[in-house]
């Protein structure tokens, strides 16, 4: 892949470090990923030894990576936010032979864990190998598609973390076919080279598909680490395509929110809201917060987590393509991804090409394809998530269109089960909770009891200024912008009100009043 960009466009900007930083061509990148491949090998790297990674994402990570899977060595990667133990349960269970850290702290947390052979990013940028004896290039070519190219643990949400198999014909199916079904979002065609931020972490496998995806489509790549605030960065970078996970959006979204008048970003996610379902055109972009994004931004693409209608209908608005993608650590991430002109609202999109996508009679999403792992590794290789027919269990529960679009309503290990019987799916209940504007965002439990509850976060600039009109004093840091608030759920899954039970707030159906108890 990157030999061939070497060859067809060696002077094609590639990765570039960060906002302003170090931008490799092509021919530089092919170059840097050969001599670490060459130093690899001659430190005694293997075909199938596994090398773990613990940094953010930035070209030193990406160069690792590549030199990693062009000798058939296999990736680990590791958020350096894990905890200790978990550091070590990552460690052991995928019998590491060495590391690759971004810092001296993670090194020395490495170190402390028992990994005997830790390079940081530094270090690894000053090996200078050449390829004397040509043993480099056997090496390379002796990797096969189905060759473990990753070993990728999973975010442990619903049991322990899982060490997730990814062959080299998973990762190169999911990038590349997500590639395909966006058209020329990640670049050529008509609209030349794409620019991407991509902050999305490398340690989780949508971070790693994005980056094979840019590498493939041939943007130039801005790497940065996700870092708290993109907003300043946009205007620098100048992105035409934005890829990061739902609460990254959110955060954008609430920093645009400042430049428009008020109630302009109601009527925005509005407007946003009836263009995602095909009612009206994009009207004319506001000025300021097309400058925030950068000026020429067309595309963006959320994945990992639900996206709300808000955030999607905010970003719609300013017409700019907001697609939903769909998928797990198990399908190298793509499953489903939404098509800049068929972009439809509340759905995950099609089934990326090479992908089939079906429902089991219980709900749950089955998935076959190219992007499928061949299992788990170390202590869950006995626990294999596909069926003798070969679907993929997803845990995830989803209606499919009759167009072939697929909607995710849940879990199915999150169903919760009121003391009456009742089985509720929490996410719709939640994605509609946040569609209010107080509410910035909420998590919907079980009580044990015959409610749901649900634990609201209210946005804190909305409450004041609601308080404020409302005759209250307004405090930001009111220990009552956090409640917990009762909710009852009935047959069809809508809100009920329980004005008894409500402390503070009274639910009521339909539309969803909150309606304040001070
Ligand atoms: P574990 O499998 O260890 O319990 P996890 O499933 O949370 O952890 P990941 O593989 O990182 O770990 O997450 C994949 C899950 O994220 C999917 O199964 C799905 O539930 C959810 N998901 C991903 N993208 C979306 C999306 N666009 N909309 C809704 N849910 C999504
Ligand atoms: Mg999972």
């Amino acid at each position: 892949m990157v030999r061939d960009a070497a060859a067809a466009a060696p002077e094609r900007i590639t990765l570039c470090a960060g906002a302003d930083g170090e931008q490799l061509s092509c021919a530089q990148l092919d170059a840097r990923t050969r001599a670490l491949a060459a130093a690899f090998v001659e430190r005694g790297v293997q075909a199938g030894d596994r090398v773990a990674v613990l940094g953010r994402t930035g070209v030193e990570w990406a160069l690792v990576d590549l030199a990693a899977l062009a000798i058939g060595a296999v990736v680990v990667p590791v958020y350096p936010t894990s905890s200790d133990a978990q550091i070590a349960h990552i460690l052991s269970d995928s019998g590491a032979v060495c590391f690759a850290a971004e810092t001296e702290h993670d090194a020395a947390r490495l170190t402390a864990a028992g990994a005997r052979t830790v390079w940081n990013f530094t270090e690894l940028a000053t090996w200078s190998e050449g390829d004397e004896d040509g043993e480099l290039d056997t090496r390379i070519a002796a990797v096969r598609a189905d060759d473990h190219a990753m070993i990728v643990y999973t975010s442990g949400t619903t049991g322990p973390a899982k060490g997730c198999i990814l062959t080299h014909r998973n990762m190169f199916a999911a990038a590349a076919n997500t590639v395909l079904q966006t058209g020329d979002m990640f670049g050529g065609g008509e609209r030349g080279q794409a620019v991407t931020v991509h902050a999305l972490p490398l340690a989780h496998v949508f971070g790693q598909t994005i980056l094979f995806a840019c590498l493939i489509g041939g943007t130039r790549t801005h790497l940065l680490p996700a870092i708290p605030d993109l907003v300043p960065v946009l205007p620098r970078v100048r992105p035409t395509l934005l890829a990061l996970v739902p609460y990254a959006l959110e955060k954008i979204r609430k920093a645009a929110r400042g430049l428009l008048e008020a109630d302009a970003e109601e009527e925005a996610v509005r407007q946003g809201i009836a263009i995602l379902r095909g009612q009206t055109a994009p009207g004319q972009p506001a000025g300021p917060v097309v400058d925030l994004l950068g000026g020429r931004l067309t595309h963006v693409i959320s994945g990992g987590a639900s996206l709300d209608t808000t955030t999607a209908g905010f970003f719609a608005a300013f017409g700019l393509h907001i697609l939903n993608c769909y998928g797990m650590t198990e399908t190298a991430t793509a499953v489903t991804v939404n098509e800049p002109r068929t972009n439809r609202l509340e759905t995950v999109g099609r089934p990326i090409p090479g992908t089939t996508v079906a429902i089991a009679d219980d709900g749950e999403v089955l998935i076959k394809g190219a992007n499928v792992t061949p299992g788990y590794w170390g202590a869950a290789a006995d626990k294999t998530p596909i069926d003798r027919d070969g679907w993929l269990h997803t845990g995830d529960i989803g209606e499919l269109d009759t167009d072939g679009y697929l909607r995710i309503t849940g879990r199915s290990k999150e169903i919760l089960v009121t003391s009456g019987g009742k089985n509720v799916a929490p996410t719709p209940l939640e994605d509609r909770l946040r569609l209010h504007p107080l509410v910035s965002n909420c998590i919907v439990l079980g009580d044990g009891r015959v409610f749901i509850c649900a634990l609201l976060t209210l946005d804190a600039d909305r409450w004041a200024a609601w308080r404020q009109a409302a005759g209250a004093s307004a405090d930001r840091d009111d220990p009552r912008l956090r409640h917990e608030l009762q909710i009852a759920v009935d047959d069809a899954n809508t809100l009920v009100s329980r004005a008894e039970s409500i402390r503070e707030y009274r639910v009521v159906d339909g539309d969803f009043t909150v309606e304040a108890g001070l």
